[in-house]
């Protein structure tokens, strides 16, 4: 009778500690609900069931945790690039219209004033137009809008003529270009215009933001699954805080964003976008005025 007795109190204490256990659970996810999203369940219990059951809670809460932040970060970067949209469209219209203003209103303007306005007037058109044609790609990828239409090409030689369409850069700027090709050709299964614009956009950055080095470089190497294309040069290089951020929509190292050199900080995010659609890899590394590069890294046969 007695055994009985201490049993039954026994399973009674047993089932209120679980009881209080239980209730701590239940307490803890309600604080990480309202908001502490640091909280974590904290209970230490010998029933490998209710072990699990905390192990995968936390692990939940783990998830739940890194969405929250992501979140955020995207809530932050998107209020960033509509302030930067902004200011990206208005400067270039600003002076459109202040120019037409003047061309409306001022009598005495020369012809050859007029013509050079008329010529400013163009160029800021232009920007413009390239900015948004920018953003209507990168709509249309976040839209998934867009079909790659991959097919087994000769890497090699659409290298040899995306390089030889910057020539006249090259020289302009006087800057060395350092090319250096397998003597096969390589095929590999790719989007003819993703991978060209790919380059282009690696290649015209070096000229824009690297030209300080005097020396442009394009390589292309071949391994077991992948081939790997680098684009360096020996330029000003890009600040080592600076470099988690430049595949990130709109963003420009040169915060003041108003020199000439400005584009719309949208390239990188483009490239990444068609690296990334390919199962390839883009990562950069830089020492200033001694090597900045980006590579390129892309599977053989592509995997959709
Ligand atoms: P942008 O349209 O401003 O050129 P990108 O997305 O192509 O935008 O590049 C983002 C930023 O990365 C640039 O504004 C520039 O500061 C930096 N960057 C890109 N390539 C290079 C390079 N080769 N050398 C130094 N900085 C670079």
């Amino acid at each position: 009778m007695i055994y009985m007795i201490a049993i039954i109190i026994i399973l009674i204490l047993i089932i209120v500690f679980q009881n209080i256990k239980i209730h701590s659970i239940s307490s803890n996810i309600e604080k990480v609900i309202k908001g502490n999203f640091n909280e974590r369940i904290r209970i230490h219990d010998n029933n490998k069931i209710v072990k699990n059951l905390i192990i995968n809670l936390n692990r939940l809460l783990d998830e739940f945790q890194k969405i929250v932040s992501q979140n955020k970060q995207y809530e932050e970067d998107r209020k960033k690039m509509i302030s930067n949209i902004s200011h990206d469209f208005r400067t270039p219209l600003t002076s459109m219209l202040g120019y037409v203003e003047m061309l409306k209103n001022d009598a005495s303007l020369s012809h050859n004033e007029r013509m050079e306005y008329l010529e400013v007037i163009n160029i800021k058109g232009e920007v413009l137009r390239g900015l948004i044609e920018e953003f209507f790609s990168l709509a249309k990828f976040d839209s998934e809008d867009i079909a790659l239409n991959p097919k087994r090409l000769n890497v090699t030689e659409i290298i040899r003529q995306c390089v030889l369409s910057f020539l006249k850069d090259f020289e302009t700027k006087g800057i060395e270009l350092a090319l250096k090709l397998p003597n096969e050709d390589i095929f590999i299964e790719v989007d003819e215009n993703a991978i060209y614009r790919i380059l282009q956009n690696l290649i015209a950055n070096s000229l824009k933001y690297g030209e300080g080095g005097k020396v442009i470089g394009v390589s292309l190497s071949e391994e077991t699954h992948d081939i790997v294309i680098e684009i360096w040069d020996k330029g000003k290089g890009i600040p080592e805080e600076d470099i988690p951020y430049i595949f990130k929509r709109l963003y420009a190292v040169d915060k003041s964003r108003n020199s000439n050199l400005k584009g719309s900080g949208l390239g990188l995010t483009i490239v990444k976008k068609l690296v990334e659609k390919h199962s390839g890899t883009i990562s950069v590394s830089s020492k200033p005025y001694e090597k900045t590069v980006f590579k390129v890294r892309l599977p053989k046969t592509h995997k959709s």
